[in-house]
């Protein structure tokens, strides 16, 4: 604390990501990361563009990432807004288009990061539970509010929503923006993409973090109707003209043009996901359907806290959350299959 810092900052609670630790051997299962690479392409690109051109700003409007990205969605320039990371892109769309005079709507159980820009922002928020089985339930968001914001598939429960249920909030919400987080929706989720051109107040948001396994090129995207996009860049270029790299813009296009790579190791992260999901169950854990990158997982005997740490001694991390309703889970990322061999026999060794 600090008598220099100004009223905002005393009110703020940052974000506590997870845990990035060195370890000798350590298997990494706590931050959603993808085991698997990216595409040899981006990485040929960012060597390709890690020259001379450094010596010069980057293109302030980002116009070869927006039409990689345009590309991919069919969709034109002027609905794709870009930035450093979803979490960046995420921060810019609260600031442009969530505060409103009635409160915005968030699941009481998802990104923690919304609460976060929320205080940041200084934008009310009425957290609305999900429902006995952790599932979104769009009726629970018929009532007056000023925006809306959910993840889908949701996080940390990896449980999605059908096109048919966002549609349908869609639908409810005519006059109000509605933000769709799908940073997994690779993973086995619809995405809300498809209904961009019948809702002017849809807002998509995407990452290259996790399908695209560059969570360290710091990547994110929105897709939405042109004026959405236009308050976002309003906001950005308020902020920071050149917030992508030239190499970082040059590998995000590689990699968003290697489509067959991206479904190629998202098909085989899910079906490690089936196969974790299965042995945990023959261990006697209950695994929430996943459509994620991780499963959500808790024991009915044991403590989650005291499972965390028994992997942790073993040089495994998964991600435990202190919060109400959801202490006695894990969010385990999915791993290669060795990886994920070697979380079942940890776990087989600590319940025996
Ligand atoms: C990982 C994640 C993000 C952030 O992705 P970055 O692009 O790495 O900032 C956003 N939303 C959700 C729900 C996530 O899990």
């Amino acid at each position: 604390m600090s008598k220099f810092w100004s009223e905002v900052v005393h009110g703020l609670t940052p974000y506590t990501p997870g845990e990035q630790v060195q370890m000798p051997g350590l298997i990494k299962l706590n931050t959603n990361e993808n085991p698997y690479g990216p595409s040899p392409k981006a990485l040929a690109a960012m060597h390709e563009a890690a020259g001379d051109g450094l010596r010069k700003y980057s293109d302030p409007s980002n116009a070869a990432l927006k039409d990689a990205v345009a590309r991919r969605f069919g969709l034109t320039r002027e609905q794709v807004f870009v930035g450093n990371s979803s979490d960046e892109v995420l921060a810019h769309t609260f600031h442009a288009l969530l505060k409103h005079e009635l409160p915005l709507l968030a699941p009481d159980i998802s990104y923690s990061f919304y609460p976060t820009y929320c205080s940041l922002y200084g934008i009310e928020c009425v957290q609305v539970p999900l429902n006995e089985r952790f599932e979104i339930d769009v009726k629970d968001y018929d009532r007056p509010c000023g925006a809306i914001i959910l993840a889908n598939p949701n996080a940390p429960t990896g449980i999605a929503l059908s096109l048919a249920q966002i549609e349908a909030l869609l639908k409810a919400h005519p006059e109000q923006p509605v933000v769709i987080d799908e940073a997994y929706v690779d993973f086995g989720g619809e995405s809300a993409a498809a209904l961009l051109g019948r809702y002017d107040n849809l807002l998509v948001v995407q990452t290259l973090s996790k399908s695209r396994s560059l969570a360290g090129l710091r990547v994110g995207f929105a897709l939405g109707h042109p004026d959405l996009i236009a308050g976002l860049e309003r906001v950005k270029n308020s902020f920071n003209c050149y917030p992508l790299g030239q190499v970082q813009q040059a590998g995000a296009v590689a990699a968003l043009d290697d489509q067959a790579y991206t479904e190629q190791t998202s098909q085989a992260i899910i079906a490690t996901r089936a196969w974790l999901a299965a042995q945990m169950q023959a261990l006697g854990f209950e695994v929430l359907p996943s459509q994620a990158n991780f499963i959500f997982t808790r024991h009915p005997q044991r403590d989650g806290a005291a499972l965390a740490a028994a992997l942790r001694e073993r040089a495994i991390l998964v991600r435990h959350f202190k919060a109400p309703r959801i202490d006695q889970f894990l969010r385990i990322s999915i791993g290669t299959d060795e990886e994920c061999g070697k979380l079942v026999d940890a776990l087989k060794q600590i319940l025996a």
